[in-house]
């Protein structure tokens, strides 16, 4: 299946391996995980019967420091998407420059069904059952798909109770105040936006009223839009998996966005002023609601993808209109469509290079804990974006030296700093 992600993670590493005619060993080495850890976790529900989930962790190279990525509750969690997910954060971190290999695992569950209580019960039975395999400096995992900082302190929790030792750095993603960083939540996006202005900065291009579609108002698709939006690019669509809003002359207010997702869970078909939701709204303003896929489809200078895997595809590659895409989501563009995109002209910012913020923002988490400090907000999005500023020029050099573009720069740039 040439576009499950493991064997597209694995294309796209074998393609930069060849242009710095990799040693085999250390290629095949990158090819497989260094281990892939497969355990049963009982859990006592609420009426007092027992279901039994699996659990997984992919451990896939610590060669640059402790194995670090995402747990994710999904009832198809899927051991190929974890190798590929715990492959790209190797890259990230070797790109980001942190000292963390990479990791991802999770639980086949949908977290939904389950109680708090059960939720509770569950993830500190997975964290006794990988007690083995994790600590600050042995893999250190974060919130990744259903789960979140409460999920993270459980698991800190029962760690300290099952090793007698409190040690806050075996995870990050924690609350605030108890030992997460500050500037975590927003860090995905804004690093996207750094890498972003970097390169345009670079290409000579001035970003002033340049036009930007988001799919995907997340997490990241949200502080994307914000931070662009402050930047003064114009953010004219936006769309959730149920749908979005197309204003050509620009969403001025996002909050109004904001709203309707708070109110009615999606964004197509509501435009909030004071207390108003409605639709006309957006007709008064000139726009008009979108399908969830046409976002991509629209005329505009920046298509950001911030939503799930596999979105832009040979099916809809042709179409986009964009000059840039920035990948905020894992894995959005499939091989074909890549090709697609670089015959057409379009500059795409890759994935493993555009949401790294997140994991820099997690050593830093990790640095504060191992080190007890307590950065201020603004020193730690200061160092974020020298971090996203050192990267994304690293990988510009890259891509002029050998003449390649930026996804296979930034393979490049991982590649030597993981086997120098
Ligand atoms: P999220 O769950 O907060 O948001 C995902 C958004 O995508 C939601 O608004 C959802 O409605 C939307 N969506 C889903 N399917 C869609 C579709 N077909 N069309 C349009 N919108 C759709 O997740 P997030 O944390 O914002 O993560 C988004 C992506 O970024 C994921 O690929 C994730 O792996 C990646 N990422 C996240 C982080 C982070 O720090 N959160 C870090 C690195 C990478």
């Amino acid at each position: 299946m040439p576009d499950s992600p493991w064997e597209r993670a694995r294309q796209q590493l074998r393609v930069a391996a060849a242009r710095l005619s990799l040693d085999p060993l250390a290629l095949a080495r990158l090819q497989h995980p260094d281990r892939v850890i497969a355990v049963s976790v009982p859990l006592k529900r609420d009426d007092g019967s027992v279901s039994t989930y699996d659990g997984f962790r992919v451990q896939h190279n610590n060669s640059r420091g402790p194995y670090k990525g995402g747990l994710r509750y999904h009832p198809r969690a899927d051991l190929d998407e974890m190798k590929a997910l715990a492959f790209w954060m190797t890259m990230k971190n070797a790109i980001v420059d942190v000292p963390f290999g990479g990791g991802k695992g999770g639980i086949a569950v949908n977290p939904k069904e389950l109680s708090e209580a059960e939720l509770e019960r569950l993830t500190r039975e997975f964290t006794r059952k990988m007690l083995p395999f994790i600590g600050p400096n042995l893999d250190v995992p974060a919130p990744d798909v259903n789960t979140n900082s409460r999920i993270m302190h459980w698991i800190r929790d029962e760690y300290a109770r099952l090793t007698g030792k409190d040690a806050p750095a075996v995870v990050t993603g924690k609350p605030v105040e108890l030992g997460g960083s500050e500037g975590r939540t927003e860090a995905t996006g804004l690093g996207g936006v750094y890498a972003l202005m970097t390169i345009l900065k670079e290409r000579g291009a001035d970003h002033r009223g340049m036009t930007v579609a988001i799919q995907g108002f997340g997490n990241v698709g949200e502080y994307v839009a914000r931070f662009l939006q402050q930047e003064g690019f114009k953010i004219v669509a936006l769309a959730d998996s149920k749908g979005g809003v197309y204003i050509p002359e620009g969403i001025k207010d996002l909050d109004a966005i904001q709203a309707c997702k708070e109110k009615s869970g999606k964004l197509a078909g509501c435009y909030c002023i004071g207390s108003v939701c409605d639709i006309a709204h957006i007709e008064e303003l000139g726009g008009r609601d979108i399908f969830p896929d046409e976002v991509l489809t629209l005329p505009v200078d920046i298509v950001v993808p911030a939503a799930l895997e596999n979105a832009i595809t040979k099916d809809n590659a042709d179409a986009l209109k964009a000059k840039i895409v920035l990948e905020m989501a894992n894995g959005p563009t499939t091989i074909e469509a890549d090709k697609i995109l670089q015959a057409k002209g379009i500059e795409v910012i890759p994935d493993i290079l555009a949401n790294s913020g997140g994991v820099a923002v997690s050593y830093f988490e990790w640095f504060q804990n191992v080190n007890e400090e307590k950065w201020k907000k603004e020193d730690t999005l200061l160092r974020l974006k020298e971090k996203m500023e050192a990267a994304t020029c690293a990988v510009l050099e890259v891509a002029e030296e050998y003449k390649v573009n930026l996804r296979e720069a930034a393979y490049i740039l991982a590649l030597k700093r993981l086997v120098p």
